[in-house]
């Protein structure tokens, strides 16, 4: 601490995990992580199953409650983020998809060069370990293992089967050539192992690259800046404050939520928003904080019968017991599960031009995050909005950096998102009462008799919630509201870049881990090119 490095970096989630890896790889460059949580060397990490304990609550979570929402009956939605080593990919499900090319080329045509399918695939590529797929689509030697589910659980094929009865296409790899269809996940494992970004890329080099250091437990409060040239950070580590300052760059990894409220707190974002807190402007920029887009997610619950459904009841525990001696012996069985096991990406309609739902089919009844349980096994699944028109924020909730940021991401806020949401439950539904999957059922626990639109669209405003993909609030791009440049350099500053999914413009088709690791593999090679060509 008190120190001077070439590259600081704030956050050592999904991006700045791979970013102090990257940075650190050829020696040249003295780096150093930042991260608020613990390390990740924990047993509930690095098992599939430990998702369940940490979903609910704040363990290696900030477990973040969002402002009453209007559209969803003024109630407070949850948040999940990971605080710890890995950041939310320590306790994400793992599964591992990249989004349509299409949503690249979106970003492209906003005022973003460089950033188009063509330009970001050899980073999914680059960071990507395929072990089931291979062909010009697929990496099979880069960090993020990729793997099929070692669950060996019956029910993918009930799955697939409801899925041929009620005619959706099955999909077994939905980074292929096409998204659309019913399948089961990759996930992001490897040898039935969570494999966290952390896992991917920094934990063998802790400790052992002399130009790394990673310090967890410090709380970044905020960027230094000597006139508009970042130069550094402020930290608190075990209640000391001291500063780090970058020759090179300071790069914020802070996440979605984390980021915007760091850069808000540093004296960049909108004038008012600073002024309300007392903060002394540093950059005016309106957009901090604003396009935050995130996934509306309802979820079908069932109390159902099958021994690949897990639930709280005795034989559902001494099948567990059984599940933790198999996963000692063999990495194998029902502690590989990421819950959301199948799902698939389904279009609203034959004129659109790439799917507009996610599905996650869960092997229990998730409800409320996993925070309400349920008596007895059964299956849940949920339905999101790939692309919604809504839009939220995140503020400060005042100056003090120990404080939680407000989180508004305006669910359901625009009537066109309740209209696809409703033809969401629909498709979904055709689905769910495929013969395979009714056999099962013994009870609906919440939509039997829900049927026209105005119950689904009043059970939607009761039941919707994130499905935690929250993107855009540092976004990228040339416009009002745009934050970094298509290098991410936040605008008007110097050695100050965002690299985390608050710089994605528009929210992608699809789970955000993966893509976020290919922003950090984009960045990593611009900040060493920029890096190489500045004098010594
Ligand atoms: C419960 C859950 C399930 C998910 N499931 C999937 C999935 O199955 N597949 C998928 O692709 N995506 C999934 N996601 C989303 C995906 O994991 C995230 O989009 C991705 O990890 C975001 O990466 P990031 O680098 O932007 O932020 P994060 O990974 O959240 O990293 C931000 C890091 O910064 C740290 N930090 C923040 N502020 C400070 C500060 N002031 N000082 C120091 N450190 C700070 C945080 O502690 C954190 O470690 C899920 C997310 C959650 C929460």
């Amino acid at each position: 601490m008190n120190e001077t490095l070439d590259f600081v970096i704030v956050g050592a989630g999904s991006a700045g995990s791979v970013l102090a890896s990257r940075l650190s790889e050829d020696g040249k460059h003295r780096v150093g992580l930042f991260e608020s949580g613990p390390s990740d060397r924990q047993w509930i990490v690095d098992t599939p199953f430990g998702i369940v304990a940490m979903l609910p609550r704040a363990l290696n979570n900030w477990a973040y409650t969002t402002a009453p929402q209007k559209g969803l009956n003024g109630r407070r939605g949850f948040q999940p983020r990971g605080r710890v080593l890995g950041g939310s990919s320590s306790i994400n499900a793992m599964v591992y998809v990249r989004g349509h090319p299409a949503d690249y080329d979106d970003w492209a045509s906003l005022g973003n060069p460089g950033w188009a399918w063509q330009d970001v695939l050899p980073y999914f590529i680059k960071s990507e370990n395929n072990q089931d797929f291979n062909g010009p689509l697929h990496g099979t030697s880069g960090p993020l293992n990729v793997a099929r589910l070692r669950t060996d659980n019956a029910m993918h094929e009930v799955f697939l089967n409801a899925a041929r009865e009620s005619g959706f296409a099955i999909n077994p790899d939905f980074n292929g050539t096409t998204q659309e269809g019913i399948g089961i996940y990759q996930v992001t494992q490897k040898d039935g192992e969570r494999w966290s970004a952390s896992r991917a890329y920094l934990r063998a080099h802790i400790g052992k690259r002399p130009n790394l250091e990673v310090a967890i437990k410090t709380d970044v409060l905020r960027i230094l800046f000597a006139g508009k040239r970042a130069i550094g950070i402020e930290v608190r580590r075990e209640g000391k404050l001291c500063q780090v300052f970058a020759r090179k760059e300071v790069i914020v990894c802070a996440g979605a939520f984390g980021s915007p409220k760091l850069l808000l707190l540093s004296g960049i974002g909108a004038r008012r928003e600073l002024n309300r807190h007392g903060i002394a402007p540093v950059a005016e920029l309106e957009g901090v904080g604003r396009n935050l887009q995130d996934h509306p997610d309802f979820i079908f619950a069932y109390r159902a019968s099958h021994p690949g459904l897990f639930g709280l009841s005795l034989p559902g525990l001494w099948g567990l017991a059984r599940s933790l001696r198999q996963y000692q012996r063999t990495r194998r069985g029902m502690l590989c599960t990421n819950f959301a096991e199948g799902g698939g990406f389904i279009k609203r309609s034959s004129q659109s031009q790439r799917p507009d739902f996610q599905l996650h089919f869960c092997i229990s009844v998730v409800d409320d995050h996993a925070r309400r349980l349920h008596a007895g096994a059964g299956f849940s699944c949920h339905v999101c909005l790939l692309r919604p028109k809504s839009r939220g924020t995140v503020t400060l909730s005042g100056p003090d950096p120990g404080l939680a940021p407000t989180i508004d991401p305006n669910f359901l806020g625009e009537e066109e998102d309740v209209l696809a949401m409703i033809d969401a439950f629909k498709a979904t539904r055709r689905l769910l009462a495929a013969p395979s999957l009714q056999a099962l059922v013994q009870r609906d626990l919440y939509t039997q008799g829900v049927s026209d639109d105005a119950s689904i669209r009043a059970l939607l405003r009761q039941r919707v919630d994130t499905v935690y993909h929250p993107v855009g609030t540092c976004k990228m791009g040339n416009d009002a509201e745009a934050v970094v440049s298509a290098e991410l350099r936040v605008h008007g500053i110097e050695n100050l870049r965002v690299v985390d999914a608050s710089i994605m413009p528009t929210l992608i088709g699809g789970n955000t881990n993966a893509p976020t690791i290919m922003i950090a593999e984009k960045a990593a090679d611009m900040i060493l090119a920029a890096a190489g060509a500045q004098a010594p």
